[in-house]
C-alpha cells in the first residue's frame, strides 16, 4: 500500500461543496498577513503549509479552484480581496491580471512536472523570466545570501509577482521546489506541498482525490 507513505495528510481543499469560496484558503500563511481570512476553513484539520515564502507560491497557484470553477484573479476586485489577505495593497487592471493568469498556469504545469522530477519546463522558465523583467524584480546581494524580490514593495500586481519570483528562485535553489506539486487528479490540480518522506505524494488530499481516483479505477475495473 504505497500510498500510506504519504506522511501527514496534505491539505484538504477548501471543501468539496460548490458553495466553497476559494477565499477559505486553509493554509496559515507564514508570510506576515494582516489577519486571518474571515471566511473560516470548513475543514478544521491541521494543514501543513509549504515552508517559508514558498507558501505564497502555493497560494498564488490556488487562486484558481479548478474543481469549483472559481478564480480570484478573474477581476480586479476579486484580486484585491485576495491580495489584501496577503498584505498586498493597491489596484490592478485587466492586462496585468491576464499576464498573472498566464504565469500562474505556467507554474501549474511546472508543479505537474514535479511529479516526475523533471526540470523546470522551458515554457515556465520563459514565463518567469518575462515576469521578472516586467515586474522590475531585482537581485540584491547581502551577507546572508542573494535575494530576488520585486521593487514594488507591497503595492499592486508587481508586489504579487515579485513575491512569487523571489520564493520560486529560492525554492529552486534550496531544492524545496521539487516538492511543490499539483494534485494528480486532472479535475482538481490543487497545489500542495509534498511532505512525504518518499516524495511520492500525488494527491492534494488522500481523503478527497486519492480515494476518489481509486474508487473510479475500481469501478472501471468492475465494469470491464
Ligand atoms: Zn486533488
Amino acid at each position: 500500500m504505497p500510498d500510506s507513505d504519504l506522511a501527514p495528510p496534505v491539505e484538504p481543499k477548501p471543501a468539496a461543496s460548490p458553495a466553497a469560496s476559494p477565499a477559505a484558503s486553509p493554509a496559515p500563511s507564514p508570510v506576515a498577513s494582516p489577519a486571518p481570512s474571515p471566511v473560516a476553513s470548513p475543514v478544521a484539520s491541521p494543514v501543513p503549509p509549504a515552508p517559508g515564502a514558498l507558501e505564497f507560491v502555493r497560494a498564488f497557484v490556488n487562486t484558481r479552484d479548478v474543481e469549483a470553477g472559481t478564480d480570484r484573479l478573474a477581476d480586479p476586485a476579486s484580486w484585491a480581496g485576495w491580495a489584501g489577505e496577503h498584505g498586498i495593497r493597491g489596484a490592478t487592471d485587466a492586462e496585468a491580471l491576464a499576464r498573472a493568469i498566464d504565469l500562474r498556469e505556467s507554474l501549474r504545469q511546472a508543479l505537474l512536472a514535479n511529479h516526475d522530477r523533471l526540470p523546470l519546463p522551458a515554457s515556465t522558465a520563459t514565463a518567469l523570466t518575462d515576469a521578472a523583467r516586467r515586474s522590475r524584480a531585482a537581485v540584491t546581494f547581502t551577507p546572508e545570501g542573494v535575494v530576488l524580490a520585486g521593487r514594488a514593495g507591497d503595492q499592486g500586481m508587481d508586489a504579487v509577482i515579485g513575491r512569487v519570483l523571489g520564493a520560486t528562485a529560492a525554492a529552486l535553489a534550496d531544492g524545496t521546489w521539487a516538492r511543490l506539486k499539483v494534485c494528480a487528479n486532472d479535475r482538481c490540480r490543487w497545489a500542495f506541498y509534498d511532505h512525504s518522506r518518499s516524495r511520492t505524494g500525488r494527491w492534494c488530499s488522500m481523503q478527497l482525490c486519492g480515494n476518489r481516483v481509486k474508487q473510479a479505477r475500481w469501478r472501471t475495473g468492475q465494469a470491464t
